[in-house]
């Protein structure tokens, strides 16, 4: 049994994978103590797998607060953990991942063999990452988990065209003064992440593009790339705990004992 621990900018993810199988998986908000919260819920998925505490069970830590875990048999870098997780999760196909993170968003390029040949980052704006739809969620007053659904129920194209958080945030506020329904404007928001994510992928072109990161479980996103790449997107399974379960995979089986 391996651990795959992955600390990221917005929540915590733990999975153990018996094998290649990931059999537990569990998450909870970043917030100050990230070595605590870390413990509990691997605490919590070893109650539920019935292991006892002197199991053998390697842990590998990933995220940008990988190092906060001190009790970590291996620490391994987000791209490396995502580029193995995606390629393993997706069967072997994923060619190019875009992974959408709570502060971030990132390209892959992944070999043949599921190694990474490039990747860019912009972490430098808010406005196409999953805290824009944290933000958005919270003003009109919807939770995340509806998105998907609710952006398939409109055919109305509104704009969004602030490239800043805050100046979206207003425009958000604007629109629903104006009377426009939420709908059209999670349909706006979902098209205006996916023309930056499209940005990001650049002239390599995006065949064999997965989608990845917690704002992946939204499928208007999926949709709203689509549209914007003119081309098929395909979803990685459980998508918030890619990187975690990649981490997992570079330990080698019951290694050492955490
Ligand atoms: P990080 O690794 O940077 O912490 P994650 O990959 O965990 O980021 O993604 C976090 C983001 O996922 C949140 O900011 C939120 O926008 C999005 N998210 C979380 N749950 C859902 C959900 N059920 N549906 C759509 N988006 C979600």
């Amino acid at each position: 049994m391996k651990i795959g621990l992955d600390l990221g900018s917005t929540a915590i993810k733990a999975v153990f994978v018996d094998g290649e199988d990931l059999v537990w998986r569990g998450l909870a908000p970043t917030a100050p103590g990230q070595e605590a919260i870390a413990a509990r819920l691997i605490d919590e998925g070893r109650r539920a797998l019935g292991l006892s505490a002197g199991a053998s069970v390697g842990l590998a830590s990933t995220g940008y607060g990988r190092n906060l875990y001190q009790s970590a048999d291996l620490t391994v870098d987000e791209i490396s953990a995502g580029a193995l997780g995606a390629f393993k999760r997706s069967g072997g196909a994923a060619k190019v991942v875009m992974n959408i993170g709570g502060q971030d968003i990132k390209s892959l390029r992944l070999s043949e063999t599921g190694r990474v040949l490039d990747f860019k980052m912009n972490d430098k704006c808010a406005a196409g990452t999953g805290r824009f739809f944290e933000l958005a969620a919270r003003i009109l007053d919807t939770p995340l988990e509806d998105f998907g659904l609710l952006s398939s129920q409109t055919e109305e194209e509104v704009e969004l065209n602030s490239t800043c958080v805050v100046f979206a945030e207003s425009e958000i506020v604007s629109l629903l003064a104006r009377g426009v329904g939420r709908e059209s404007i999670i349909k706006a928001l979902n098209a205006s992440v996916a023309r930056r994510a499209a940005g990001l992928l650049g002239r390599e072109g995006a065949t064999g593009l997965w989608l990845d990161g917690g704002p992946a479980q939204n499928r208007g996103l999926k949709e709203a790339l689509e549209d914007e790449l003119m081309m098929e997107v395909q979803t990685l399974p459980e998508p918030q705990y890619t990187v975690a379960y990649g981490a997992a995979l570079t330990l080698t089986e019951g290694k050492a004992i955490v």
